[in-house]
């Protein structure tokens, strides 16, 4: 395996790296940035001198010399062909199905938790003046999930058959889906997507359904109606959470039923994990080499997230129950608008060897190192 970098160099500690003379390399920064991209071998004479210099100067002045480094892994057809595990690396298409009318719950308050602690308050427009200040309802970013059909209009996936949205939700397309079953690949749950055409709705319309109309009906000897918020409150409760989520199935066949427009297509899918998380082994590099702290750590009984893997994932072999679709028990990225937490997709070995046979394009794979 062959680590290559791309680091992104604060121009001001470029000297300190690269030695003076370093803009007579052809080393330029772009228009309105403030770093220069160093892209090398892990390990070569630059890394390590950024390291180095790195450490010296989050010591004497508390600053990162980077913007940030990304690392690619390269492998040798022998690695790949031995490789029991892969992470998927899927590019995200820009999008979230909550603006299409997914729903997700209420993340219920929880003061101790929180990684996005922070938030930006507006003032005044013009002139512009904006606060930054602690939030006043801390909640956990895990706290929100997915309730009832993805809704996205298929209209607007790009043609892709393995494409994650911005709520780390994957999305696969019928091509695949076919394959997946056709091959049982175990561990995943392949779910059905409502195709919205009309754009977000704010409330589904749970008197269209029958398991709605009961829901209804039980809030209303409580004394609740579907325009209290309570109402809203109270469908997420624990006891009535699987009544809800039947009555958006059922929306999604009543609007179905009666849709006449001609069908899509394409047709895509969401692909869920069902097989038991992997335990991320401690071998796992998850604070940046580069940047240091934990940034954007949350651990509660809900789980655990941190920003992202910065080394190759490990992962407990005695935590793989063999599933050719698995993901792991940490979960990464944050909270942030429309972004939402996700756990990393692996692959078995036959499932990686059927979408390169069957060209599943623009994914990129990692060998997962199982310890
Ligand atoms: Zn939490």
């Amino acid at each position: 395996m062959k680590e290559t970098y791309d680091l992104f160099l604060k121009t001001k500690y470029a000297g300190l790296v690269l030695g003076a003379g370093w803009e007579s390399e052809g080393r330029f920064e772009q228009p309105g940035h403030d770093f220069i991209t160093v892209s090398g071998t892990v390990g070569d004479e630059i890394y390590t001198r950024a390291r180095k210099v790195f450490r010296d100067v989050l010591q004497s002045q508390d600053e990162s010399i980077v913007r940030g480094c990304q690392i690619k892994r390269h492998y040798t057809r022998k690695e790949s062909d031995a490789a029991e595990l892969f992470l998927v690396l899927s590019p995200y298409q820009y999008g979230a199905a909550e603006e299409y009318g997914t729903w997700y719950t209420d993340a219920p308050l929880r003061p101790d938790c929180g990684i996005d602690r922070q938030e930006l308050r507006i003032l005044q427009i013009s002139p512009f003046r904006s606060v930054i200040e602690n939030k006043k309802n801390l909640t956990c970013a895990l706290g929100s999930r997915q309730v009832g059909p993805m809704h996205y209009p298929f209209g607007k996936l790009t043609k892709r058959d393995l494409i994650s949205l911005w709520g780390g939700e994957t999305v696969i397309s019928e091509r695949f889906a076919e394959l997946i079953e056709r091959g049982r690949f175990g561990g995943g749950r392949i779910e059905p997507i409502w195709n919205t055409v009309s754009g977000a709705r704010a409330f589904p319309a749970l008197e269209e359904t029958p398991t709605g109309t009961e829901l209804i009906a039980r809030a209303g000897s409580m004394g609740m109606k579907v325009s209290d918020r309570e109402f809203w409150m109270w469908v997420e409760s624990a006891e009535q959470l699987p009544a809800f989520e039947k009555a958006l199935w059922e929306e999604k066949k009543v609007a179905e039923e009666r849709r006449t427009a001609a069908p899509p297509s394409r047709r895509y899918l969401q692909l869920r994990v069902k097989s038991p998380p992997l335990a991320v082994a401690e071998q796992t590099v998850l604070v940046d080499p580069f940047i240091g702290g934990s940034q954007d750590h949350c651990k509660c009984e809900l789980g655990e997230i941190y920003a992202r893997v910065f080394s190759r994932l490990y992962v407990k072999r005695s935590t793989w129950d063999g599933s050719d679709i698995c993901q792991t028990d940490l979960y990464f990225g944050g909270r942030q608008g429309l972004f939402r937490p996700f756990r990393r997709l692996m692959v078995s070995k036959r499932l990686f060897d059927l979408m390169n046979q069957e060209k599943i394009k623009k994914v990129q794979f990692e060998i997962v190192e199982l310890v």
